[in-house]
């Protein structure tokens, strides 16, 4: 039988104190005890199911952090400020002085800024290669190599990493695969699919109400006990730790995010269509055209569509920037940066969220300056919306 992540969420019985039917939020940094002994054994992890202080655990994140684990299919899960403090912490685990990174070099521009500048001032090195290529990512792994990183679907380019490829090779070198899964959750399970470490900016598709920003962490018990040990634990240690009273909103938004994951499909896919149809260059991935097509067909849970991320391709920054206006001012969306939202969003990405990366590498990878990514909407009628794009491409020449 196939596993559902919807089901393995629904069925996690999280109740409240009072048998609410929503946990109940810890609203504590600290927590008492009775004997001074249980508190020595929760501080050593001999004691189960108590708490000690938040920056460790809070149950109202442990919730959460469970929801995210049932999603992803692993054993355990840790929740997070943000994204980038997820995928940091991850790295920064795995990682010590003197050691390498193999990564796509198409990734979600903080994380590219993060491995390019900061991780070189504790001597660990990235290689950036096209992570479809996997003769290049071969190459690219020296004995000091620690991990492999990728996106499942690579901000802005959505490129289909070959996760389970990916696996192979660093399981045959004994080092970790860590793939952010924001663009597709529910669509692509990395560690069903041989992912040892799962990341995620919960800022995007898992609240999906652009009110807050989050990360998670998915992984082994091994590898969570290791984030969050009291001597040595990055997570622990550096101290990202979300606050309980949004990972309960979190929580709840989680229970919805199947059915906006097909919304969002469905509508991106419509105008996908459309768009090729006008005759502009589009990117997604549910089109047979696009380069992952057949690839991510492979991958994905089919229930949830191609997901709601599409590019297209305008040539000049210039005229995207016109595009851009033209949409706002006609009520298609938000000219923002983000992703994940009820209402389309869509920004300009060389001069916004991958401005970090440096334009000979924009160039490398293929990224246009005038490349407008959509996140798009959960809209009712998309085919009005699709009449309002039409109406500002009209205006454009
Ligand atoms: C937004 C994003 C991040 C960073 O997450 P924050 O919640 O903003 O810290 C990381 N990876 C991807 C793919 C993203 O879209």
């Amino acid at each position: 039988m196939k596993r559902d992540p919807v089901r393995a969420i629904f069925d996690l019985k999280q109740f409240g104190e009072f048998g609410d039917v929503n946990p109940s939020i810890t609203d504590s940094a600290t927590y008492t005890f009775l004997q001074a002994k249980t508190m020595t054994d929760v501080f050593h992890g001999e004691q189960e199911g108590c708490f000690l202080y938040s920056r460790h655990w809070n149950p109202s994140n442990k919730y959460l952090a469970d929801a995210m684990a049932a999603l992803d299919g692993t054993e355990q899960g840790w929740v997070t400020a943000s994204g980038m403090s997820a995928i940091t912490a991850a790295i920064m685990q795995i990682c010590n002085s003197g050691d390498h990174i193999v990564s796509s070099m198409t990734t979600y521009g903080g994380t590219f800024a993060f491995l390019s500048n900061y991780a070189p001032k504790f001597n660990i090195k990235t290689t950036f290669v096209d992570i479809t290529d996997l003769e290049s990512v071969r190459k690219a792994i020296r004995p000091e190599t620690r991990l492999i990183y990728s996106e499942s679907m690579t901000n802005p380019m959505l490129q289909i990493s070959d996760i389970q490829a990916l696996a192979a090779i660093a399981n045959e070198h004994g080092i970790k695969l860590v793939v952010d899964n924001t663009f597709t959750p529910l669509i692509i399970q990395p560690a069903k699919l041989g992912a040892h470490v799962v990341v995620y900016s919960m800022t995007k598709f898992i609240n999906g109400k652009n009110d807050c920003v989050a990360g998670a962490i998915c992984g082994t018990n091994d590898f969570i006990n290791s984030l969050i040990d009291v001597n040595s634990g990055t997570a622990m240690l550096l101290g990202p730790v979300l606050d309980p009273l949004r990972s309960s909103s979190i929580l709840k938004n989680l229970h919805t995010l199947h059915i906006r994951m097909q919304q969002h499909s469905r509508n991106a896919l419509y105008l996908a269509n459309k768009m090729k149809e006008a005759g502009l260059k589009v990117s997604y991935p549910g089109l047979p055209d696009h380069k992952g097509h057949e690839l991510m067909k492979q991958l994905m849970n089919p229930d949830f569509g191609f997901g709601g991320m599409l590019a297209i391709d305008l040539q000049t920054s210039e005229r995207a920037a016109r595009f851009m206006e033209l949409l706002e001012m006609h009520d298609v969306g938000y000219l923002a940066v983000s992703l994940g939202y009820f209402k389309t969003l869509f920004s300009n990405s060389g001069r916004s969220t991958s401005s970090e990366v440096p334009k000979e590498i924009q160039d490398e990878m293929g990224l246009s300056e005038g490349l407008v990514r959509f996140s798009v909407g959960l809209d009712h009628d998309i085919e009005a919306i699709w009449q309002r794009i039409r109406h500002c491409l009209d205006m454009m020449v």
